[in-house]
């Protein structure tokens, strides 16, 4: 017997019985001797069942050689087999069955799982004997029916393998699972579902098969009964075939246990399966651990420090955390479904906003926002997306960073104040060096400057004094003398001016003046030099701005003509135009910008910083010669600064320069009542410029305008004349420039007086930088108007135009005090006049001047003297020193005025100190005028005539 021969499965009971039953009913069917059911390998053969009518040898469960039996002819031929007699064949003769006395046979092979061999299924009998076909086809009949019931076997044995597998693997899961039927009763659980039961405290006869799962939940307790009728109603409606899929998220049974579940439950598909048996899958998964994660998030999210939104890909807002819905004062519905940035209260998408670059980019992106209510935000946006890389929406998240911001800014100014204070300071002490240097070249300059002319003084002096001397030289020598102590006497006023600054010793006058005044009076200082020069010297400011200005008028003056000299002094040829704009305008202060520009050297790159440094000049060769003391700049950007201005300058080589600076003034308390207004019978008078220089044309042209006048401009005489021939409205007015290629001013006026063609004829102005007095002589003079000299400010035009129409202009008075005549100093000037001085050289120059003007001068060399004389003596005027041996010019004034109560004699304080403080100081002992030293012969004159002529 050959053990090794099993059947890979077992033959079920039922169809063993079922199997002896088929051979009875073969035997019997087809009369033989014995019927066998085998099981066959490729060796052996077993005989699984027999039935045999008669005694045989064989049992069942023998195993016999395959070589032996006539099924070997069967399996091989693989189909059915008869053997008639086997003793007719050869084959047979030594065979086993021949041998137990089986002389017939009818087999066939048996298969299952489609071809696979199992067996045979035959029939052997004593007797030599043929099969029928009926015989056949019964065999037949039963080899298909256990073929069908081995497959059948084959089948449910894979069926409860697959069923085992099924189980293990719901076993092997965490999720706890659970078929339930129809009804709701539990048909299946794996063992995390039994587990789970037993845990929550219902065991297995509570939470298992054969329970009522719909009714168990209706009837919940504990933290779940909140939800039991929610998810009742849901496994219905799965049970039902209403839905597809319906999921809870619970908190667990147990009151003790804080946990949470989620259960899932989908309808229960399977082909042969009863439908009434199973109806719906339920699992439950912990997500105890998920909820709580969920919660911690939600925990740091609401309490983080930042908005967070969620949206949707189309910027919807899903989701807002706790600190947004504070932010905005609101609750989350108010604003789930709306747009992002309605909740900034922006009808348009924030401009800026990262989540638009993280749209593009699919990337974070973050960006600092400014929102209209001026705080600033840091904002991220977040792409969310799914593991497929689809933006699933937006996490966006604001942080208001406005105090970071402004502290950075804050800290950025102050960095920049650093550096610009560490450039000052770079400055201040290159400058400071440079200053250093040039202080020291200064001084051997000034030795040289200083020593140049006392010697010509000294030197021409005693040649002078030489007895026979003609008296043409010795005229020359003191001409020589007056201008070296002139040039001398510049330069240490400029050195005392610039001491004084340094000192702070200069107070700047508060007092209301005129800036047309301001430009005339540097007129006035220029005028010499600049016409001995091919140079047209203009005034250009907008007619329209302030022109009464509280400040230092003289200082201004100081400024403006130091600049406006240089220009004078280093241009050869052109003109010098002085600019003022007005930069700023307060209630109280007014900021005007003057420039003055020439079109002389200019000044190389190099130099424009050093020139404003005390002593320094620009050592140009083309100015060589030129150059003065180089104090002029220093002094006025000294003087600038203390009007709150500044001082620069434009320049290049070749190209000309011009200097800038800035200065403030006060406002007058009292406006000025609109004095440049003409009169309405005047507005829109056509007024003809004639001139060649087209700065001139184009100043002259704007000042017209703003007198609401219709100026034209020609450049010539003979374009002028055409002009007026041909003009159909006639002109009023010509202001005609004296110096003009071809036909000059003056030869042009005569020219139109002349003319029959002009029958309207107009009334002539004429305008030149020459004196009146020069040009009176001349043809032609008597045919105009008026005179005008040049440059002109905007009143000193409308004065002119208004004198020349009949109409009153402005009262003049004050310049008519600068402008008297020899003959007017001398009028009436036979007063007499204490001289209090002790300087012996200073008596005797005044002495002289006085004397040569008619006055009787009295001297006292101190005050007690001086006091005694007045006493003695009746004067008309006394000039006091204010530096006197004994006691000082104010005191001895205030001795005058309050001992002796001589209030109305006229004291005018002679001093080289013209400070605000000591004017005051003057003022304060009864003072009545100053008089600077060293002695301006005019203005000692004009102050003595104004006073005496008061006291008269
Ligand atoms: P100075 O008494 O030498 O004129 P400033 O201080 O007024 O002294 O000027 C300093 C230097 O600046 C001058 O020596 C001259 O070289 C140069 N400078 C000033 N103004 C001009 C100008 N308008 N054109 C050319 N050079 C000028």
């Amino acid at each position: 017997m050959n053990e090794s021969l099993n059947l890979d499965f077992e033959v079920p009971g039922s169809l063993e019985k079922n199997w002896q039953r088929i051979l009875e009913l073969l035997v019997e069917l087809l009369d033989v001797n014995a019927g066998f059911i085998t099981k066959v390998n490729s060796e052996n053969l077993r005989v699984l069942k027999l039935n045999a009518n008669e005694k045989i040898e064989i049992a069942e469960d023998d195993v016999i050689d395959l070589a032996e039996v006539y099924c070997q002819e069967a399996v091989k031929k693989e189909k059915m087999v008869e053997i008639n007699d086997a003793r007719s064949i050869e084959k047979w003769q030594d065979s086993v069955e021949l041998e137990m006395g089986f002389i017939s046979y009818l087999g066939i092979p048996v298969y299952y799982n489609q071809k696979k061999l199992f067996g045979t299924i035959c029939v052997v009998d004593t007797e030599a004997r043929r099969f029928t076909e009926k015989e056949k086809s019964i065999l037949k009949e039963f080899k298909l029916s256990l073929e069908n019931q081995l497959n059948n076997i084959q089948t449910n044995k894979k069926l409860k393998k697959q069923v085992e597998i099924i189980q293990s693997l719901l076993d092997s899961l965490t999720a706890h699972i659970a078929v339930i039927d129809r009804k709701g009763e539990i048909r299946f659980t794996n063992k995390a579902w039994d587990k789970f039961g037993e845990k929550n405290g219902l065991p297995s006869e509570e939470a298992g098969k054969g329970i009522n799962y719909l009714k168990i939940t209706r009837e919940a307790k504990g933290k779940s009964s909140a939800k039991s009728e929610e998810a009742f109603e849901g496994i219905k409606s799965v049970i039902e075939g209403e839905k597809d899929l319906f999921t809870l998220e619970y908190p667990c049974h147990s009151p003790e246990e804080d946990r949470w579940f989620k259960m899932r439950v989908t309808p229960f598909w399977g082909s042969g399966i009863n439908e009434e048996d199973y109806a719906a899958i339920i699992t439950h998964e912990d997500i105890t651990g998920r909820k709580e994660k969920e919660a911690f998030e939600n925990n740091i999210l609401n309490n983080l420090e930042e908005i967070i939104i969620y949206m949707s890909p189309d910027f919807k807002i899903k989701w807002l955390n706790q600190t947004a819905l504070e932010y905005f004062d609101l609750r989350p519905e108010e604003f789930e479904g709306k747009f992002c940035y309605e909740k900034w209260g922006l009808k348009d998408y924030c401009p800026k906003c990262p989540i638009k670059k993280a749209k593009n980019t699919k990337k974070m992106a973050s960006a600092i926002v400014k929102k209209p209510d001026g705080s600033y935000w840091k904002m991220k946006g977040i792409p969310d997306k799914d593991e497929k890389g689809n933006i699933k929406g937006y996490i966006e998240t604001a942080l208001d960073v406005t105090q970071r911001v402004k502290a950075e800014e804050n800290i950025k100014e102050y960095n920049r104040a650093l550096e610009r204070q560490k450039q000052k300071l770079l400055q201040a002490k290159k400058k400071a060096e440079k200053a250093s240097r040039a202080k020291s070249e200064f001084l051997a300059n000034m030795s040289h400057e200083i020593r140049t002319p006392m010697n010509a003084i000294t030197g021409l002096s005693e040649l002078c004094l030489e007895d026979n001397l003609e008296e043409e030289k010795r005229c020359n020598y003191l001409r020589r003398i007056n201008a070296s102590s002139e040039y001398l006497l510049n330069i240490i006023n400029d050195i005392l001016d610039l001491s004084k600054i340094e000192d702070k010793k200069i107070d700047l006058k508060e007092e209301v003046f005129e800036l047309d005044e301001v430009l005339e009076q540097t007129w006035l200082v220029i005028a010499e030099k600049a016409k001995r020069k091919p140079i047209e010297v203009l005034f250009s400011r907008p007619p329209e701005i302030p022109n009464r200005l509280v400040g230092d008028k003289d200082r201004m003056t100081q400024i403006l003509t130091n600049l406006t000299k240089n220009s004078i002094k280093y241009t050869d040829s052109g003109e010098v135009v002085i600019n003022v704009e007005m930069k700023e305008k307060t209630d109280d202060v007014i900021r005007y910008q003057f420039a003055v520009k020439d079109t002389g050297p200019g000044i190389p790159p190099e130099k424009q910083e050093e020139i404003f440094q005390r002593f320094s000049r620009a050592k140009d060769p083309t100015v060589a010669g030129k150059t003065g003391a180089g104090l002029g700049l220093a002094i006025s950007q000294e003087l600038v600064e203390m009007m709150n201005g500044e001082i620069w300058l434009e320049s290049e080589p070749g190209e000309g320069s011009i200097f800038y600076f800035t200065a403030e003034f006060g406002r007058p308390e009292e406006e000025e009542n609109q004095v440049i207004s003409t009169p309405p019978e005047m507005d829109g008078m056509r007024v003809l410029v004639v001139d060649d220089n087209p700065s001139a044309r184009e100043i002259s042209e704007e000042y017209l305008q703003a007198l609401d006048f219709k100026p034209e401009v020609v450049a010539d005489g003979e374009t002028a004349l055409e002009k007026l021939k041909e003009a159909r409205n006639s002109y009023e007015l010509v202001l005609m420039d004296w110096k003009l290629p071809g036909l000059n001013g003056l030869e042009t006026t005569q020219k139109i007086r002349g003319n029959p063609r002009i029958q309207s004829q107009p009334k002539i102005i004429l305008v030149s930088a020459y004196e009146k007095e020069e040009i009176m002589t001349k043809p032609g003079y008597e045919y105009i108007s008026d005179f005008m000299i040049k440059p002109f400010s905007p009143s000193s035009l409308f004065d002119t135009i208004m004198d020349v129409f009949g109409y009153s202009s402005r009262d003049i008075v004050q310049e008519q005090e600068q402008e008297l005549s020899e003959e007017e100093l001398m009028a009436g000037s036979d007063n007499r006049i204490l001289l209090v001085e002790d300087n012996e050289t200073n008596q005797v120059l005044a002495r002289e001047i006085l004397e040569s003007y008619n006055y009787q001068v009295d001297i006292a060399e101190d005050g007690m003297e001086a006091l005694e004389k007045v006493k003695s003596y009746q004067f008309d005027c006394v000039l006091m020193d204010i530096q006197l041996p004994d006691f000082n010019g104010y005191e001895a004034t205030r001795k005058i005025r309050n001992e002796m109560g001589l209030s109305e004699l006229p004291v005018i304080a002679l001093t080289a100190n013209v400070m605000e403080k000591h004017r005051r100081e003057a003022e304060n002992a009864g003072m009545n005028e100053m008089i600077s030293k060293p002695i301006d012969i005019e203005e000692m004159l004009i102050k003595i005539k104004q006073e005496t002529a008061k006291d008269n």
